[in-house]
């Protein structure tokens, strides 16, 4: 049996079904020739594509290794215990449970594990930053809980950790929740260990971005400080798209009936052995190298942006984000994000604290591990400005993207 990288798989595709064999050449055509700075993504390895498109995608596997409902589960329990072995071991925690489908339904197996519906929940407001799972009211979170939202420093933009504690101590919340989809600095993991102490609460780590950063030593780690932590592994973590949690001892047993029977039927354990991959992968010299490249590479495209006339949400960063307000350079969030889809560069938008209109949300975790470094990041930064202000045209700036990302393929042939 041969295991194959990506662009090779659909061999097999292109024989039997050319149609769909086309949208995917198509897609990875897209990924290829257009820039990709959607902070949330990124370019797994052909490792990681081999184990997601292996027969163990065959395999029902309700249940945990050595306790199984399904016969014939031996070798993916052992594909599971290598995934949770290496997952404990990179991220230095007791427990890992590597089941969740995705980074939501970790959080819900979290808050199942730790909360009853009708508990109050501390976390990031949704405008700063703060994810669906966070007490929106279209997620079952908004609907379940009873979510106190905290913010950011209108000025500085730091999360406003005196709020924290005085909201905390008021509402005297059962978990409190600290992480974000948009947030560009570290967070103090301490400071809310130590507000959860205060009041009696758990404290819930939604680590789905940074955690790719921690596992190469680029971030700080809230497995010793949080209950759990949740986390994607899809993400700077450059594995498969899924989750993971992270927990000690004593709420392993809780954690992981929360994810099955709870939440969960059959893990999908092609996708839990392209876990282990990607855990072995970031446990590498070259990873930890990586996630250091993936933070200077972010903080030379937040300076350039700055330099073009871009405001950066909180003046820098720490990670991989870079969220920005385009406003000075004369359009909002949702005209340049259209202006640089026309040219060719992917982003999303964002909510930008203390704004009604969007700004821009940038993450390098792809364009790294493509190989770009800090003079592309500059490249890129003057390209987006001159496409946001209109001064380049769509047509121009999709040939200079193209001349740049082709320097740089995500699958070399
Ligand atoms: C990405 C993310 C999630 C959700 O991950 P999905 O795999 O899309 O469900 C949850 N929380 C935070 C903070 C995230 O950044």
């Amino acid at each position: 049996m041969s295991v194959t990288h990506a662009p090779q798989t659909t061999d097999v595709l292109t024989r039997q079904d050319p149609e769909l064999a086309e949208i995917l050449l198509g897609e990875l055509h897209r990924q290829s020739s257009t820039l990709q700075l959607i902070a949330a993504e990124n370019f797994c390895s052909p490792a990681v594509l081999a184990a997601l498109g292996s027969p163990l995608a065959n395999k029902y596997a309700e249940g945990y290794p050595g306790a199984r409902h399904h016969g014939g589960c031996e070798i993916v329990d052992v594909a599971e215990r290598l995934a949770v072995d290496r997952a404990k071991s990179l991220f230095g925690a007791e427990h890992a449970n590597v089941q969740s489908h995705s980074g939501s339904s970790a959080v819900l197996a979290a808050y199942a594990a730790l909360l009853r519906p009708g508990d109050t929940v501390l976390a990031l407001g949704l405008p700063y930053g703060g994810h669906l799972t966070h007490g929106s009211p279209a997620n079952f979170s908004g609907r379940w809980f009873d979510f106190v939202p905290y913010g950011v420093d209108a000025e500085t933009g730091l999360i406003d950790h005196d709020q924290v504690r005085a909201l905390a101590r008021t509402h005297r919340p059962k978990a409190i929740v600290c992480g974000s989809i948009a947030y560009p600095r570290h967070i103090d993991y301490a400071f809310f260990r130590e507000v959860a102490d205060e009041v009696g609460a758990y404290l819930i780590a939604d680590a789905a971005h940074p955690i790719g950063l921690v596992a190469g030593g680029a971030a700080p780690s809230p497995v010793p400080y949080a209950d759990i932590v949740c986390a994607t592994t899809h993400k700077v973590l450059r594995g498969p798209r899924g989750g993971m949690i992270l927990c000690g001892a004593e709420l392993a047993e809780r954690v992981d009936r929360a994810v099955f029977p709870f939440t969960q039927g059959g893990a999908q354990m092609h996708t839990i052995a392209a876990k282990a991959v990607a855990f072995g992968e970031a446990a590498t010299p070259a990873f930890t190298a990586y996630a250091h490249q993936v933070v200077a590479n972010a903080r030379v495209l937040a300076a350039t942006l700055a330099d073009e006339g871009l405001v950066v949400t909180t003046g820098g960063t720490d990670t991989h984000l870079v969220t920005a307000d385009p406003a000075p350079l004369g359009v909002d969030g949702r005209t340049a994000r259209g202006r640089l889809a026309a040219a060719g560069m992917v982003l999303d938008c964002c909510a930008l604290p203390h704004a009604d209109t969007r700004g821009l949300r940038l993450g390098t975790a792809a364009v790294t591990t493509q190989g770009m470094a800090e003079k592309e990041m500059m490249r890129v930064a003057a390209l987006l400005a001159g496409v946001v202000r209109g001064e380049v045209e769509s047509v121009r700036a999709r040939e200079e993207v193209r001349d740049l990302v082709g320097g740089f393929p995500p699958y070399p042939a």
